[in-house]
């Protein structure tokens, strides 16, 4: 069922790319495997994928520590796509290789510090809030470019792009204007001289729409998996 998962999505990828006259080669499957077990993961290997989101540090760290003598040649990669907490950045900068949840000054700051501890360039995106929904996380537009500024001069910090997660429609039409605002954000910072390659933007509802609008990474966890038990 993975496999046939898999490739049902990579040809809805490629075709949502070539719709829109984009490279299928640009937009990345970040597999999500919050809440799925070891094993499932490895399958998941086995069948080809290479990088995961899980959104936890201390779920994620078991599954790594497990996987990784056995992968240590493959090359995979490990997303952070959750919240993640100040007092957790120093096992995160161990366990990832892009952090996509970066939404202020402080918590950029604090993973720079633990990432200069260990010697680490660590890759990070910067999660933009584009709903008023007091539940979600990120930082505001209008914060967004003091944060970039900072970001550009802490040494052990890499930034390569902008993620972000609207609110849930049925209708899935209605995440494009928040798709596309976060594809405007970067050209604004291009203008402004700040060259963010990756908009992590799209989940298994809504990643078709998303990649028409410029995501370069989709995040998706139940169209491979399916239903995560709660
Ligand atoms: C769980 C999760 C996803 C994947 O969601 P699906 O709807 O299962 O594809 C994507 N991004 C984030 C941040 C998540 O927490």
């Amino acid at each position: 069922m993975l496999l046939e998962n898999t490739s049902k999505i990579l040809k809805r990828i490629s075709h949502a790319a070539m719709r829109s006259g984009r490279n299928p080669e640009d937009v990345k499957l970040i597999a999500v495997t919050k809440t799925v077990d070891p094993a499932t993961i490895k399958e998941a290997i086995n069948i080809g994928l290479r990088i995961f989101g899980e959104n936890r540090v201390q779920e994620a760290r078991k599954k790594i520590e497990e996987l990784r003598p056995e992968f240590a040649n493959s090359k995979i990669e490990w997303h952070l796509i959750g919240t993640l907490q100040r007092n957790k950045a120093k096992y995160a900068v161990h366990l990832f290789d892009l952090i996509h949840t970066i939404d202020s000054i402080e918590l950029a700051e604090e993973v720079n510090k633990q990432a200069e501890k260990i010697n680490k360039q660590q890759r990070v995106l910067i999660q933009v809030k584009l709903s008023s929904e007091i539940t979600k996380h990120g930082i505001l537009e209008e914060q967004l470019f003091a944060l970039i500024e900072r970001i550009k001069k802490l040494e052990n910090l890499k930034l390569e792009g902008l993620m972000t997660m609207p609110p849930l429609f049925d209708d899935k039409e209605k995440t494009r204007p928040f798709f596309r605002r976060l594809r405007e954000l970067r050209e604004e910072a291009q203008k402004r001289g700040v060259i963010l390659q990756e908009l992590s933007m799209g989940m298994s509802n809504d990643f078709e729409v998303a990649i028409e609008e410029g995501s370069t990474m989709v995040r998706i966890g139940t169209a491979l998996f399916g239903e995560r038990a709660l």
